[in-house]
């Protein structure tokens, strides 16, 4: 691990009375000290913090301000979550333009539990730089009588624009929204090129961590350790951090890194 985007709702902390801004700044402190012990652990990583506002409530356009305001401290991006079904991201319009127009970072969860309508909003109306999950973007692909993959107009755009994909096959398995990480469209989408990111979504919930989510893809759908480089690479390209940064990670660590693994586990890479 050497680059993590952490994802809070900031308005669920709030029952002991904390301010928005101190909920920040502590999540903040608290990602630099985690920082400054792995360094000194000669494991260095950097962690941002994506500020999420709950696609129930209707304090998004409070929690977008909060996350520009805090953008030079930590804050990579903005984000919505919660309950997909009823609560389209159209409801928080004016959150997604805020952000846009200062010229921030966001995503979206999208097409977990719903369908294409909600990957074609986000992407579409809200503009969303990535999609959280968008694992039903397959609703979108048909197969002819070759059996040869048709990609419809929502997914052609998805894949053409290179708009990344957050997939978190454990938790997708866990929800339903995929019946097994053998059958789960990740396979698909990497046959396809989609740019396709590799995720925990929730640690907790779903018990798991990005090692396991790798060693689930090797051993259940066949991803190589090539494949695996190829999902790294990918997030860092889509990382909202500066674009010189996100480079320097994937030629000086990623890469290297991959190439000395593929080495000592003795991989023709
Ligand atoms: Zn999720």
């Amino acid at each position: 691990m050497v680059y993590a985007e952490i994802r809070m709702a900031p308005e669920l902390l709030q029952e002991q009375g904390l301010s928005l801004d101190q909920i920040v700044g502590e999540m903040l402190a608290g990602f630099k000290r985690g920082e400054k012990e792995m360094q000194q652990h000669g494991k260095p990583i950097k962690v941002g913090l994506l500020l999420t506002a709950m696609r129930t409530a209707a304090r998004s356009s409070e929690i977008a301000q909060l996350a520009i305001k805090w953008r030079e401290q930590g804050v990579v991006g903005f984000d919505i979550a919660g309950k997909e079904a009823g609560y389209p991201p159209t409801r928080h319009l004016d959150a997604f333009d805020a952000i846009r127009q200062a010229n921030f970072h966001m995503t979206i969860h999208a097409g977990e539990a719903f369908g294409l309508p909600s990957i074609w909003e986000a992407v579409q109306i809200c503009g969303t730089d990535r999609l959280g999950h968008g694992v039903r973007i397959v609703d979108d692909i048909t197969f002819d009588e070759a059996n040869n993959p048709v990609l419809g107009p929502m997914a052609a755009y998805v894949r053409d624009r290179r708009v990344p994909l957050e997939m978190c096959p454990s938790s997708n398995v866990q929800t339903g929204a995929a019946k097994s990480i053998k059958e789960h469209p990740i396979g698909l989408l990497k046959n396809l090129q989609f740019r396709v990111t590799l995720n925990t979504d929730n640690r907790l919930m779903s018990d798991t961590f990005m090692s396991k989510e790798m060693y689930l893809l090797v051993h259940e759908a066949g991803f190589t350790l090539k494949e695996l480089q190829w999902l790294s690479v990918n997030a860092m390209k889509s990382a909202f951090i500066p674009f010189d940064e996100r480079l320097t990670l994937i030629n000086e660590v990623i890469k290297p890194g991959f190439a000395q693994a593929a080495e000592e586990l003795k991989i023709k890479f």
